[in-house]
């Protein structure tokens, strides 16, 4: 692929904080951003250069759109196949779709790594309320539920302590009786992520790997370097990742979250779009993982992916701890990261602040 020049203009679909960050990252290497989400109120918006307020479905936006971008990367994993599929016949969309079909689908995704050598949880795909009783006898308690589809932040998952019909009547009731997986519950002392960035001309390389910790579902903090239990799963779980990438012929940045296994790195899920768990490469990596990606699916080389300081840490403002914005800006090497968004609400994501030490002046 060919360089796009500077001035060239990239197309983003979805109008959140990834967005947002992907936007200011374009603006750095000189590139236009055009925006495309259906939000009143886009925190992409207020970064790209323009920005089209639409449904994804419209015809005439999606091709106003590819006449307007020289190419096309989404931020979000949840956008319908359909219009990514249309703008990709007119013009390059990377991550290629086949990811994102992947990704989309929980059962997909498993099988797929599975087929590749990894390892996940054991898993089975559950569509009727006896299924999930076939799924509950082959995988035992504690399991997890979750749904095929849609499902991001822990949402859409319900935990099975049992193998009881009432625990199990409960739990496909919370999903809603939906397409779902049963899973078996991982005893892990942490989890991790992949941040792989993979160039159109197949070259590949990643970060190294934080230890990630959630908070009902949601990520609370990123740290890094990650514990020696890390550091020994981090070969493996990388190769798979880059397994992952290549049979897709993906381009771009790509995210794959692991459990410390005790028999090596136990596959989680994966999202085809830059992290929450990679924030901290905006200060605590030589080239952040918004820049890596804009890179990738612009043509241009990868940047160099080390740590910028010995101890780097994400925390990440939920609802109304960003209101501790003051407060944060007087910590010396603190940098805070705030989204733009107008309302603050329980589970939000706001912001995020990265502490690099020592700070190095
Ligand atoms: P997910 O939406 O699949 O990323 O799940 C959200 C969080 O739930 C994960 O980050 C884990 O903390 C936890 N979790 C998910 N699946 C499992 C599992 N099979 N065993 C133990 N914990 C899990």
């Amino acid at each position: 692929m060919t360089p796009l020049p500077p001035g060239s203009t990239i197309g983003i679909l979805g109008g959140g904080q990834l967005g947002r960050m992907l936007a200011v990252a374009a603006a750095q290497l000189g590139y236009r951003t055009h925006v495309l989400a259906p939000d009143a109120e886009s925190v992409a918006a207020q970064t790209a250069s323009s920005f089209t307020r639409a449904d994804y479905h419209s015809r005439i936006v999606l091709d106003e759109l590819a006449a307007s971008c020289d190419v096309v990367t989404y931020e979000f994993e949840n956008i319908a196949l359909d219009p990514v599929d249309y703008l990709a016949a007119k013009v390059p969309v990377h991550p290629a779709p086949a990811a994102l079909g992947i990704a989309q689908d929980r059962a997909l995704e498993k099988q797929f790594v599975n087929d590749l050598g990894g390892r996940t949880a054991p898993w089975r795909k559950v569509t009727t309320r006896e299924e999930l009783d076939e799924a509950l006898a082959a995988i035992g308690a504690p399991a997890i539920l979750k749904t095929l589809r849609l499902g991001y932040d822990g949402k859409g998952q319900v935990r099975l302590a049992s193998t009881d019909d009432a625990d199990a009547d409960a739990a496909w009731e919370a999903i809603g009786g939906r397409p779902a997986i049963l899973e078996g519950h991982v005893a892990f002392d942490h989890e991790f992520s992949i941040l792989l960035v993979r160039g159109a001309d197949g070259g590949m390389t990643s970060y190294p790997p934080p230890k990630n910790e959630h908070v009902d579902g949601i990520l609370a903090r990123s740290t890094l370097p990650a514990p020696a239990a890390v550091a020994a799963q981090w070969t493996e779980a990388a190769a798979l990742a880059g397994r992952i990438a290549d049979k897709l012929g993906y381009v771009g940045v790509l995210a794959c979250e692991f459990f410390v296994g005790t028999e090596g790195p136990v596959f989680n899920e994966m999202a085809p779009r830059v992290h929450n768990s990679g924030h901290w490469t905006i200060e605590g990596a030589t080239t952040s993982q918004f820049e890596n990606h804009i890179r990738a699916i612009s043509g241009l080389p990868l940047g160099d992916t080390a740590l910028t300081a010995p101890h780097v840490e994400m925390e990440n403002l939920i609802g109304h701890a960003a209101t501790r914005w003051a407060e944060i800006l007087a910590e010396p090497g603190a940098h805070l990261h705030l989204y733009g968004k107008r309302a603050i609400r329980p589970g939000r994501k706001m912001g995020h602040v990265t502490r690099l030490q020592p700070i190095i002046s």
